[in-house]
């Protein structure tokens, strides 16, 4: 059978922009969770950042506590060395303690001096926590915003689908069955099943591989109601019809 005289061509080719109808939106509903996983990923390395940032304000707040401790225990060996002055007697270890005491007491200005720029670092890491914390916060809201959008649209999809499928029933229940078995054949072989024959330099060519068709093929297909099959590639063909043109039956 490589010519088709049929009634049915203006209700295959709406059976057609159905299933492409439907695909779409089966492919825009697949790849909803991809997109979802994406901006929950994307939130993931964002907070991440944001957890750093607070590790190193805690980070500096331990040092700086470390640091005052350090200073206040120098700063009581100081004092039990100058209680020890008192108590000695010899010039010499009273010279040495004092040596000792000034030793600590720079020791402790060391520290101060160190504990200046800790605090300074300290102030500037905050500053930065709050930054991120801020553009987080805003950014986990827009974030939140689109997959709570991605979710309600893949629901309405779903309805939509529901009712096209239906319909699609109906369509095809319309179609005779050798006909149908043949376009759901060629469809699930190639994708698209009905295609159109264009005309170059006066000869008709398979839109779907390109190669010629006979000029009997040609013939036929000028006359109406005709569905040629290419030779090559088994897809039904037809002439250009302008969209639109042809009966869209059970169409919304
Ligand atoms: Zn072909």
């Amino acid at each position: 059978m490589d010519i088709i005289y049929t009634q049915e061509l203006d209700k295959l080719m709406a059976l057609q922009k159905k299933d492409r109808r439907i695909n779409s939106m089966r492919e825009e509903m697949d790849l909803i969770p991809l997109k979802i996983a994406e901006i929950e990923k994307d939130m993931e390395a964002k907070k991440d950042l944001l957890e750093e940032a607070r590790k190193r304000v805690l980070n500096l707040q331990v040092k700086s506590r470390e640091m005052e401790l350090l200073i206040k225990e120098k700063e009581e060996n100081v004092l039990k060395h100058q209680k020890e002055l008192n108590a000695v007697k010899n010039n010499e270890a009273y010279k040495a303690i004092l040596t000792e005491i000034e030793r600590i007491k720079n020791g402790i200005d060391s520290l101060e001096n160190d504990e200046i720029s800790l605090l300074d670092e300290l102030e500037e890491a905050q500053k930065a926590e709050r930054k991120r914390k801020g553009e987080f916060m805003e950014m986990e809201k827009g974030k939140r915003q689109e997959i709570d959008a991605l979710r309600k649209r893949s629901c309405e999809i779903e309805n939509v689908l529901k009712g096209e499928m239906e319909s699609r029933r109906e369509m095809a229940l319309k179609i005779s069955a050798q006909l149908l078995e043949k376009y759901e054949y060629l469809r699930s072989k190639k994708g698209e099943a009905l295609v159109e024959a264009e005309e170059r330099d006066g000869k008709y060519f398979c839109s779907g591989c390109n190669m010629a068709l006979t000029s009997k093929k040609s013939g036929e297909l000028r006359k109406p109601n005709v569905i040629a099959i290419c030779d090559n590639c088994q897809r039904m063909l037809c002439l250009k019809v302008a969209p639109g043109s042809f009966k869209e039956e059970n169409e919304k």
